[in-house]
């Protein structure tokens, strides 16, 4: 069987931003190159890039805590753009439609994950830009199987934090065990937390949502009462209520445990992070655990997510709050997310090469 994510070239030049080796960010390791465009094969579509998120995933992949799968690898996993050329056998699209790639880029869709609907746990599973290449370019190929539509109430800019800090923030809602009236914990308040609460005032009105960032992350909290937060504090503090349910987003251990700590009995924190930069501090059973507390972790995301939440998100409708780069400019955007200065979606604008 021919590799869906096999990837001829049509040898007109493209620009991308390309990781070359592990590094931390701050010695501004991705490299501006030219690149062959790739061809779509199979079942594939050509997608000129008009816009790119900027994820946390990709700080973990540059500094080698979720190595790509080889180098130089064009990162990038929420990407907007248009079908610009159909592979031999693609059918479900056309020619200049937009669409949008998320996470997962392809899945065997045989093994017992996949057939039981967890692709995001499929052994063969490949990850956009980390196995194969992202969005961190003017175009990119990808299987139209694993391409959705963009709802028309987005722009392109809107859209692309959605297919990653939307889907997943989604995900680790639905699997937070979320129901209306409940008590919802967000530790840390970024790109995802700031559309889940947009998420959750929607599906569940009757609910608190309490918000935990950094201390001193006024503009963070700001936006958090903005969007309708009941209570925002750092994290270390206690909050009015016990947590039915808590989603960490940080990149740091501590909030694991603080969340857990704020736990009502019976209740489950979601942990939604790929890696994390330190350990999770030392649990205590009784004080963390015990009272049938529960701790999972949220790992990538399957079409159901993107599916399911591109229209909810339209139908709400979530305004992303986004700060625009230029591919050029891609090293100081990755500095100011690890610095946790950023809180918006962070989003690279390829328009203006495409005019
Ligand atoms: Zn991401
Ligand atoms: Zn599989």
């Amino acid at each position: 069987m021919v590799e869906e994510h096999f990837i001829t070239e049509l040898g007109e030049p493209m620009k991308a931003a390309v990781i070359t080796r592990i590094a931390p960010v701050e010695e501004r390791p991705l490299e501006l190159v030219d690149l062959p465009q790739p061809a779509p094969v199979n079942n594939q579509v050509l997608i000129r890039v008009s816009a790119c998120g900027i994820c946390h995933t990709e700080l973990d992949e540059i500094e080698g805590r979720v190595p790509p799968a080889k180098f130089p690898m064009v990162p990038g996993h929420q990407i907007v753009g248009r079908v610009e050329r159909l592979g031999p056998q693609a059918s479900k699209f056309n020619i200049g439609d937009r669409v949008g790639v998320a996470w997962i880029n392809w899945a065997c869709g045989r093994c017992h994950f996949c057939l039981a609907g967890a692709e995001n746990l499929c052994a063969e599973a490949r990850w956009t830009g980390k196995d194969v290449g992202g969005g961190y370019a003017q175009y990119t190929v990808v299987s139209e199987d694993f391409v959705y539509p963009i709802p028309e109430q987005f722009s392109d800019l809107e859209a692309a934090p959605l297919l990653c800090a939307g889907v997943i923030g989604y995900r680790a809602l639905r699997l937070s065990g979320m129901t209306d009236g409940k008590v919802l914990g967000l530790y840390g308040f970024g790109a995802s937390a700031h559309i889940v609460i947009q998420v959750v005032k929607h599906l569940y009105p009757r609910s608190k949502v309490f918000v935990f960032t950094r201390p001193g992350q006024t503009d963070h909290q700001d936006l958090a009462r903005k969007l309708g937060a009941d209570w925002v504090g750092a994290t270390g503090d206690t909050p009015p209520a016990k947590l039915d349910c808590a989603i960490d987003f940080t990149p740091v251990g501590e909030p694991v445990r603080e969340a857990l700590r704020n736990l009502q009995k019976g209740g489950r924190v979601v942990i939604n992070a790929i890696r994390k930069t330190n350990p999770i501090p030392e649990l205590n059973y009784a004080e963390h655990l015990w009272w049938e507390k529960e701790l999972k972790s949220v790992a990538n995301v399957t079409r159901r997510d993107a599916l399911e939440f591109l229209p909810l998100a339209a139908e709400i409708p979530i305004r992303p709050e986004v700060r625009v780069f230029e591919l050029e400019t891609v090293n100081d955007a990755l500095i100011l997310l690890k610095q946790g200065k950023i809180i918006n979606s962070l989003i690279m604008d390829f328009l203006s090469d495409h005019a």
